[in-house]
């Protein structure tokens, strides 16, 4: 069987034959820009295009729409932690959580099309109904209030969000950086 992924192995050795890959940061969760950023997994999206990353500058998380679930609270909460407990000196992070114009999460506003993958699947339905991205300045905000008021995640680390616009390419900040409240407890209340 052919595989989608074999014309991209010729890169991949010509990546393996530069020394890219030695400009590791200090620690593999320290990424050289001090950025986590969350988007979306459109491929117009990647933030290697339209941030101009490079090697180890940035941890990526990819979700539809950019949207902050379960799995990336606990993806975070566990990067902080290991910065807390293995390089408390730092350099924290920045999550930059990033949503987009014209995203497709927002098909699954679509009342039928979510009933519809709703029934496939037995994800819940309600559940699925705050997932579209619509007006990504709103979905945004509150993406980046959800990781501040989380008591998991990290006080040492900022938040902050921002809009892509896929048709100018420009990134808009809409929340500049502020740091989750914290527990002491570190436990979910
Ligand atoms: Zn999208």
């Amino acid at each position: 069987m052919s595989s989608h992924i074999t014309p991209l192995l010729e890169r991949n050795l010509a990546f393996a034959a530069t020394d890219i890959r030695m400009h590791t940061p200090r620690l593999p969760f320290l990424p050289h820009e001090g950025l986590y950023v969350i988007t979306c997994i459109d491929p117009r999206t990647d933030p290697a295009q339209f941030l101009g990353l490079r090697f180890a500058e940035a941890i990526v998380a990819r979700t539809v729409g950019g949207r902050v679930t379960p799995a990336v609270i606990q993806d975070l909460a566990y990067i902080g932690y290991l910065v807390e407990t293995k390089a408390p000196e730092g350099p924290y992070f920045e999550a930059a959580i990033i949503h987009h114009t014209d995203c497709g999460s927002g098909l699954l506003a679509d009342e039928q099309l979510r009933h519809g993958f709703a029934q496939r699947t037995g994800y819940d339905e309600d559940a699925l109904a705050d997932l579209p991205v619509l007006d990504p300045a709103a979905t945004v905000r509150a993406d980046v209030e959800r990781v501040v008021s989380d008591p998991r995640i990290s006080p040492r680390i900022t938040v902050s969000g921002h809009v892509y616009d896929v048709h100018t390419g420009l990134v808009t900040t809409i929340v500049e950086p502020v740091a989750p409240a914290g527990s002491a407890a570190g436990l979910p209340v």
